[in-house]
């Protein structure tokens, strides 16, 4: 049942194949002109046919009418003449010849059927009103024709008056009618052979337009093909360079997308890579130096108290920096998740700006660094709490860190109907204009020994960034070295309502 369900999905898969398409595409506007055209040449031939025919009649009718009126066949039907002609047109078409008087009644027929009796039909009415017919029954593979039979009409007759069965036209009486009926099997027969010769002819141009059919629509996929081909290469690892199909417009639009996300994936790759390699050597650098310190001990012998006391000092403190090393990671890599990911809660921001400010002045004050808060209205704004305290506390710690004694931070908190506003700045060392482009990057320090020195790991601004992105903000930076850096921070105050604005308007 299943492989049943599974080969009628393939199947359903093959029809949707763009080569099929193409092949049936070709298929229909190669054969569609050619049996178009078959049909208009053999009816037009036909038709063509039937009139030569039928003029050609008609004129040996006219013949025939003159001469029954001047041997007055039509009073007399002995005239040997007259009845050998009538028999020769009969013969030579294979046809009947009625030859019907004023009386509607027949003084002549070939088949000898119909001699005496009165013959009525809607063609012989037409045709004593003095109009000749024509009529091809192409199914049973005949012509009727019939013609009136007239003469000049003389002084004492009335112009429009019927005498007998026959009207007055134009100065001529019709007196009697011919009617003729041929056989068409000459035409008939033409138009079977034309057709053999023709349906012969088409089958050739089909298959000719299969077989070019098949070629072209193998071609003209192809570059597709080449296009897969290609991605599966690189998917396989056999190819690192980037792609090139450069057949079609189209193909070269998808080989440019494919491209350009080769390339963004080769840089995450390689950004993943530096990422390992880093904190490898981060997380790497306390456990070198505790094995310095620990091996130093070991050496000495009889070593005394206070160096025992003094090297496991150093061990702790570089235990506390492995620490703090996994705890930034930790932030970071909860950082890295989307923004569906973030705890919503209103939060009073001066409140927590004024915890977070409380639990970092300490830390200020050991090198004599003023911290000051400033806030003209109370701002709440819909945040996730814990990330939110984790910018403040980066940036102020930050700030206070890369200060000067004796320096100043000053934290700014405002709001406008959309977005709340925190400015961190601080009177310290500043940054070098050509660092200020990487100070995001995940362990990026301007003075690397310097940042270690006051217990810097490089994340800190990587996860300040991240959570304010997730919060859909901004951070920007302004420094000038050996004055001070200013951080601000635009959060929208019910980031959830940023999130629906956006997923509207995409
Ligand atoms: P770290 O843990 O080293 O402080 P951060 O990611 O927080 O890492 O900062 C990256 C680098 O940016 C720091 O090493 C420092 O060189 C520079 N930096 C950050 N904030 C300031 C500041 N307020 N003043 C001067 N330099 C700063």
């Amino acid at each position: 049942m299943l492989e049943k369900l599974q080969r009628f999905i393939d199947k359903i898969k093959s029809l949707r194949s763009l080569r099929l398409r193409i092949f049936v595409l070709l298929l229909v506007i190669g054969t569609m002109p050619s049996l178009i055209m078959r049909e208009v040449i053999l009816s037009s031939y036909e038709a063509r046919a039937v009139a030569v025919q039928s003029s050609v009649v008609q004129n040996q009718m006219k013949i025939i009418a003159n001469h029954l009126i001047n041997y007055n066949y039509l009073q007399d039907t002995s005239s040997a003449v007259i009845n050998a002609e009538i028999e020769e047109l009969s013969s030579l078409y294979d046809g009947r010849v009625l030859i019907i008087n004023d009386h509607l009644k027949a003084v002549k027929d070939t088949y000898g059927i119909s001699e005496g009796k009165t013959v009525v039909s809607e063609e012989i009415i037409k045709c004593f009103s003095g109009k000749s017919t024509s009529n091809y029954d192409s199914v049973n593979g005949y012509i009727e024709l019939t013609l009136p039979i007239t003469m000049a009409v003389t002084a004492s007759d009335d112009e429009t008056a019927v005498t007998g069965g026959g009207t007055t036209v134009n100065g001529e009486k019709v007196v009697g009618a011919i009617l003729i009926s041929i056989a068409t099997d000459n035409i008939r027969t033409t138009v079977d052979i034309l057709s053999a010769r023709s349906r012969n002819l088409l089958l050739i141009a089909e298959i000719l337009i299969i077989l070019l059919a098949f070629f072209f629509s193998a071609i003209l996929v192809k570059p597709l093909n080449k296009v897969t081909k290609a991605i599966s290469e690189v998917k396989e690892g056999f190819s690192d360079d980037a792609i090139q199909v450069s057949d079609y417009a189209e193909t070269v639009h998808i080989i440019d997308a494919f491209n350009a996300l080769l390339a963004r994936m080769r840089i995450l790759d390689a950004s993943r890579q530096d990422f390992v390699s880093n904190v490898s050597h981060e997380l790497k650098t306390p456990i070198t130096s505790m094995k310095v310190l620990a091996d130093s001990l070991i050496a000495q012998e009889d070593a005394p108290v206070e160096m025992y006391r003094e090297f496991m000092e150093d061990i702790t403190e570089e235990i506390d920096r492995e620490n703090k090393i996994i705890t930034d990671l930790l932030s970071l890599v909860k950082m890295d998740k989307t923004a569906a990911s973030l705890t919503i809660t209103e939060v009073n921001m001066n409140e927590l700006a004024e915890v977070v400010l409380r639990r970092l002045r300490p830390i200020a004050r050991k090198r004599d660094i003023e911290v000051t808060f400033e806030s003209h209205r109370e701002v709440k704004a819909l945040v996730d709490e814990v990330k939110i305290s984790l910018v403040i506390s980066n940036l102020v710690e930050n700030a206070i860190k890369y200060n000067k004694e004796h320096g100043s931070v000053n934290v700014v908190l405002d709001a406008d109907h959309q977005y709340m506003k925190i400015v961190v700045s601080d009177t310290g060392i500043g940054i070098p204009e050509d660092s200020l482009d990487h100070i995001y990057e995940r362990f990026y320090r301007v003075d690397k020994s310097h940042s270690r020195e006051i217990g810097g790991t490089g994340l800190g601004l990587a996860i300040t960034r991240s959570a304010v992105l997730m919060h859909r903000g901004f951070i920007e930076v302004e420094s000038v070295p050996d004055t001070g850096t200013t951080f601000t921070v635009r959060i929208p105050l019910d980031c959830r309502q940023t999130q629906n604005v956006d997923k509207d308007k995409t």
